[in-house]
C-alpha cells in the first residue's frame, strides 16, 4: 500500500528489525490473476464505451469476481456483443504499454476518463483500443487476459452493473457451471438445451398436483364431515360437534363447513398443533353466532381472529385444545354470550 508517497509493505507475524535485509517474493499466481482482471476491466469499459457510448462510472475488482457500473442499460444482445468484441481484442494479442505524461500533455490525449491526479500520470495504452491513467498492475499483451466472460448484469443506479471474470476465473466459472449443468441434466434425464422446458414442465405438474390434492382434501373433508355430523351431541337447543382435528386452517374450515351441512348442527374444531387454531361453522337453521363463539374463545385464550355469524376462526390460542373445546361446550350449552341483567331483551 502507498501512503504520503511512500510504499509500505504489510507483513504477517513479527516485523523485521530496522536495517535487516529482507527478501520479498511476489505471489505470482495472485498477481497474474489481478493483472488479468485489471486489464480486462480496461478493455471491457473501452469496448462498451466505443460500441454503445455507455461510460463506466465506477468499477470494483473483487476477490472472486469484478464489476463495472455503466451509466445506461444495455440489452442482453448488446452485452453479448461487448463480450464477443472484448474476446476478439484479447485474441488479437495487442500490446499493452505503459507510458508517462504530464498533466498538461495528458489533457491533449484521448484519455477514456479524465484523471483527478496531479503531477506525472501513468498511462495504460491498449493498442488502438484504450488509453487510461492507472496505477494498477496489467498484463503486457491482451492475449494474456486469456478470455473475458460476462457472468451477470443487473439494473443499478439508473444504469447497469456488469459482473465479469477474466482468464483463470472465467475458466473456473465455466467449469462450475458445467458441473451444475451436468448434475441437473442427469437428474432430469434431458440434454442441456431442454433444461428450461423440463423445469417448466415440472413446475406445471407440481401446480396441477397441488390443485388435485386440494380438491381431494375437500372431497375427503366432505365425507369426514358427514360422518362427524352424524355423531353430533345434543347440547342446549342444538346438536354440537366438538373435536380436535389435524390440519391447517383450510382443512379445518372445509371440515367444519362439511359438518354444518347437516341441519341443526354447530361444529367447533380445534387444531391439535400449538398454538392452536379454532374454527366454528353452523347449519343455516342454527341461530347461535359463530362469530360470537370465536370472539369468546379468543377473549378467553388470547387468540386473534374473526369471521361471519355462519363461520368464524381464530388462531394463536395459547391453550390445550381440549380446554378450548370444554369452554365452547359450556358457551353453547348456555345458549351464547351471557346477557347483562341491565340490558333488556330485544
Ligand atoms: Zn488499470
Amino acid at each position: 500500500m502507498t501512503r504520503d508517497g511512500t510504499v509500505r509493505h504489510v507483513v504477517r507475524g513479527t516485523a523485521p528489525t530496522v536495517g535487516a535485509a529482507v527478501h520479498g517474493v511476489v505471489d505470482w499466481t495472485r498477481r497474474f490473476d489481478h493483472m488479468q482482471q485489471h486489464t480486462g476491466q480496461h478493455l471491457l469499459s473501452a469496448v462498451i464505451e466505443h460500441a454503445f457510448k455507455a461510460r463506466t462510472v465506477s468499477f470494483h475488482l473483487g476477490a472472486s469476481s469484478s464489476t463495472i457500473d455503466i451509466d445506461r442499460e444495455l440489452s442482453a444482445a448488446d452485452i453479448a456483443r461487448a463480450e464477443a468484441e472484448s474476446n476478439r481484442v484479447i485474441w488479437q494479442d495487442l500490446p499493452v504499454s505503459i507510458r508517462y505524461a504530464t498533466e498538461e500533455e495528458a489533457r491533449a490525449l484521448p484519455l477514456r476518463k479524465e484523471s483527478a491526479r496531479t503531477g506525472t500520470l501513468r498511462l495504460i495504452d491498449i493498442e488502438s483500443t484504450d488509453l487510461s491513467a492507472c496505477g494498477g498492475t496489467h498484463v503486457a499483451r491482451t492475449g494474456m487476459i486469456g478470455q473475458l466472460l460476462i457472468a451477470s448484469w443487473e439494473r443499478f443506479k439508473g444504469g447497469q452493473r456488469i459482473e465479469f471474470l477474466c482468464g483463470g476465473r472465467a475458466l473456473a466459472r465455466a467449469q462450475q457451471l458445467r458441473d451444475v449443468m451436468s448434475a441437473s441434466i442427469r437428474l432430469l434425464s434431458v440434454i442441456p438445451t431442454e433444461l428450461p422446458s423440463a423445469i417448466e414442465r415440472m413446475q406445471q405438474e407440481a401446480k396441477d398436483r397441488k390443485l388435485a390434492l386440494a380438491a381431494a382434501q375437500i372431497e375427503l373433508a366432505t365425507h369426514e364431515g358427514a360422518a362427524l355430523a352424524a355423531s353430533a351431541e345434543p347440547l342446549g337447543a342444538i346438536a354440537a360437534v366438538l373435536r380436535v382435528a389435524e390440519g391447517d386452517a383450510n382443512r379445518l374450515k372445509a371440515l367444519a363447513s362439511a359438518i354444518a351441512q347437516r341441519s341443526g348442527v354447530l361444529a367447533t374444531l380445534v387444531s391439535a398443533s400449538r398454538p392452536s387454531l379454532a374454527v366454528a361453522a353452523r347449519a343455516s337453521d342454527v341461530s347461535l353466532s359463530c362469530q360470537d363463539l370465536i370472539a369468546a374463545i379468543a377473549g378467553e385464550f388470547g387468540g386473534r381472529g374473526g369471521g361471519r355469524p355462519d363461520m368464524a376462526q381464530c388462531g394463536n390460542l395459547q391453550a390445550d385444545p381440549t380446554r378450548v373445546l370444554d369452554f365452547a361446550r359450556s358457551w353453547i350449552e348456555r345458549g351464547g354470550p351471557p346477557r347483562s341483567p341491565l340490558t333488556p331483551d330485544a
